[in-house]
């Protein structure tokens, strides 16, 4: 990878040329190399912008993984666990599992249900692994 340091030491040994030898092609070429390194600092630059968001984005998506693979799954829905690795508190609404405010732990509704603060689904999952694979009242 050529570095730009060395080229900015090559510019001033140029520019001194240039003002020894006083050539108008000379001139020309440095003028036409000089915007040829600045066009490289912005591809750099840019470069180096895309590179850290990518960085950024890989670490984001495996801090995403590492959360889902944290969980557990009793009856469909999705608990934290415990030392213990046994359900604990709310689960997490599949549904906004990955909205980019989320993830979204359920609240209580009642004694056996809750409801996502998000979409507002309500869930047959209570707190703590307590899950009912059906409505009581259906
Ligand atoms: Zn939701």
């Amino acid at each position: 990878m050529v570095d730009l340091s060395t080229l900015g030491d090559g510019f001033r040994r140029l520019q001194k040329l240039q003002k020894d030898l006083d050539n108008l092609e000379l001139n020309e070429a440095i003028v036409d190399l000089r915007s040829q390194v600045m066009e490289m600092q912005q591809e750099n630059l840019e470069l180096r912008e895309a590179n850290m968001r990518l960085k950024r984005e890989a670490e984001e998506a495996k801090a995403a993984d590492d959360f889902l693979d944290s969980l557990i799954d009793v009856d469909g829905y999705l608990y934290k666990r415990d030392e213990n690795g046994k359900p604990v508190d709310y689960p997490y609404c599949a549904k906004c599992l990955k909205h980019p405010d989320g993830p979204f732990k359920m609240v209580r509704q009642n004694e056996v249900y809750s409801r996502c603060p998000n979409c507002g689904q309500k869930f047959a999952a209570a707190k703590d692994g307590r899950a009912n694979s059906s409505w009581p009242n259906s």
